[in-house]
């Protein structure tokens, strides 16, 4: 058993919060945590993509549910997989 971060894609509606307020990103990026996106070769944990939440590079998620508490809608959970 495990926990995982998990991404329903058909709750999301793009707002970007999630992405906004998870530390990795900001760590990798100050525009990203600035709200303005991803440019260069920067590699989010997770990033709004064709106007849903994506989950990037899961092997980075340090699973501390900042995104998941800035989500509004529970469409990025932390749930419990075989
Ligand atoms: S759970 Fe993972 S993706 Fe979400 S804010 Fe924390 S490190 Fe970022
Ligand atoms: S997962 Fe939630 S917080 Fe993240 S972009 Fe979608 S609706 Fe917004």
């Amino acid at each position: 058993m495990a926990i995982k971060l998990v991404a329903h894609r058909e709750l999301c509606h793009g707002c970007g919060n999630c992405v906004v307020a998870c530390p990795v990103n900001a760590s990798k990026s100050t525009e990203i945590a600035g709200g303005k996106g991803t440019s260069g070769d920067v590699e989010p944990v997770i990033l709004v993509d064709d106007g849903a939440i994506k989950i990037n590079r899961s092997k980075e998620c340090k699973e501390c549910a900042t995104c998941v508490k800035a989500c509004p809608v529970g469409a990025i959970a932390l749930e419990v997989v075989e």
